[in-house]
């Protein structure tokens, strides 16, 4: 079901022999591109038309009426209810611990630079909803961009057919646990667009942000620079590194939970442990066939880009994981927390046996919107970081200015940009004295 990959005795960088997904993004962005035009010419016409073409829904109008918001949550599930408010709890709570201070810097005396950390003006969340359903993405979502101070969020996301072309109740209701009441029935690129270009009573959003399918991730791509993005999310995975101590059980149970997600999902184990891979081999034979989405789990798994790596030693099988650069890490080693101490790469690492995906999936605290594909080599996941930007403000004296004016000089002349000495010769001179200008 699930294939290995031999590493053993392959030394050097492995990033070409590992599994992956391959996603054509760049196709899919031309296929995006008349979707995303027409939203920007056509506005709350366009998105209608669409969403009956790709979400099979005529909406009357795009925004979801509050009232709409409220008896979602007064209907929900009371389990599912106190579900969201653990876990907007504890992300909040994390969360609130990432806001950064100004920094002041004082470079010499009367010469000064401040880092100022300034929210994103206002920002579009996307939640998905073409093939499940994803209410702890609100929460993901929102949580961060409230936490950094974003000045309004709007939500999106697709209609469904079932609930009266209304998002999914439980997003919904995950939105008004939140506070958030500006709420779009639209999916897919024509969403992304919606906040890109605005259309109707959507104002023009200044970032977007939220996982969604490959449509979403292309629509992202090709509007990029016209609104701010998060990253592209492709299809989720996990990595566990795991030695002979690991409980076989844990193992396949998490690899499961993962490939539950897609059939694109990729679930793999990178162990030195021959014993271990049999064992994990086992229970996936026993499990898989009895969770509820057997097929989609039995086709992830079974994937190219899923599988079990053997690897010489933990060093190596750490290289190799640093190398994948997986969404999800989990370590389940002798020493767990030495061992996850030496990850580089990764969107999150969970640590030891009682911390699964699925905990960071819900209610550990921390942000389940993760960097895919490799892109953790670069890149962090969603945080209060997402939604701040840093504007450096500089105060210079005029004494502070002269000291360091002939180097300025020195440098626009080896710049050829004589102009720009010259804006700092007028007003203390070529050789620091006093300017003509003032
Ligand atoms: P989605 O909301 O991303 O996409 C649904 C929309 O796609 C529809 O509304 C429709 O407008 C559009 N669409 C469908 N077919 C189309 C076509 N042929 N051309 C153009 N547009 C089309 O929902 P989904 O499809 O269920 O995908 C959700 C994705 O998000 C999954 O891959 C899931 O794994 C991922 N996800 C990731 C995270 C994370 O944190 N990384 C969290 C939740 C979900």
């Amino acid at each position: 079901m699930i294939s290995r990959i031999d590493l053993r005795g392959t030394p050097g960088d492995p990033r070409d022999l590992l599994p992956r997904a391959e996603l054509d993004i760049e196709a899919a962005t031309e296929k995006v591109r008349p979707i995303c035009d027409d939203v920007r010419h056509r506005g709350v016409e366009a998105l209608i038309d669409l969403t009956e073409r790709f979400d099979g829904v005529r909406l009357a109008d795009i925004r979801v009426p509050r009232a709409a918001i409220d008896s979602a949550l007064a209907e929900l599930d009371p389990a599912v209810r106190a579900g969201l408010e653990e876990s907007i709890r504890r992300a909040r709570k994390v969360h609130a611990d990432q806001r950064r201070s100004d920094t002041v810097t004082h470079v010499v005396p009367g010469g000064t630079v401040t880092e100022r950390w300034v929210p994103v003006g206002r920002v579009g969340l996307y939640v998905p909803g073409g093939r499940a359903v994803y209410p702890s993405s609100v929460v993901m979502n929102v949580v961060p961009a409230q936490e950094a101070g974003a000045g309004s969020l709007a939500v999106a996301s697709p209609p469904q057919a079932d609930f009266g072309g209304l998002p999914h109740p439980t997003v919904l209701a995950a939105c008004a646990l939140l506070g958030i009441d500006e709420v779009y029935a639209v999916g897919g690129a024509q969403a992304v667009a919606m906040f890109a270009y605005g259309a109707g009573e959507c104002a023009r959003a200044d970032m977007v942000t939220g996982p969604g399918n490959i449509w979403v991730a292309a629509a992202k791509r090709l509007l990029k620079g016209v609104i701010g993005i998060d990253a592209e999310a492709g299809p989720t995975e996990i990595a566990i590194l795991a030695d002979d101590t690991a409980d076989a059980g844990y193992v396949a149970a998490d690899l499961i939970s993962q490939a539950e997600h897609d059939v694109i999902a990729a679930s793999v184990l990178v162990t030195p442990s021959v014993a271990l891979a049999e064992r994990v081999e086992a229970e996936l034979a026993d499990r898989v066939p009895a969770t509820k989405h057997s097929e989609r789990v039995a086709a992830a798994l079974g994937g190219r880009q899923s599988g079990i790596v053997l690897v010489d030693d933990l060093d190596h099988g750490l290289a190799v994981v640093d190398a994948y650069a997986a969404e999800h890490l989990e370590v389940m080693t002798a020493d767990a927390s030495a061992v996850a101490a030496r990850v580089r790469n990764a969107g999150a690492v969970f640590v030891g046996d009682f911390a699964p995906v699925s905990l960071g999936d819900y209610c550990a605290g921390s942000n389940h919107v993760l960097p895919t594909g490799g892109s953790a080599h670069h890149s962090s996941g969603l945080s209060v970081q997402t939604f701040l930007r840093g504007i450096h403000v500089v105060e210079y004296d005029r004494a502070a200015l002269a000291e360091v004016a002939p180097s300025v000089v020195a440098l626009a002349e080896a710049e050829d940009l004589p102009a720009h000495g010259e804006a700092v010769s007028a007003r203390v001179g070529r050789t620091g004295g006093e300017g003509t200008a003032r």
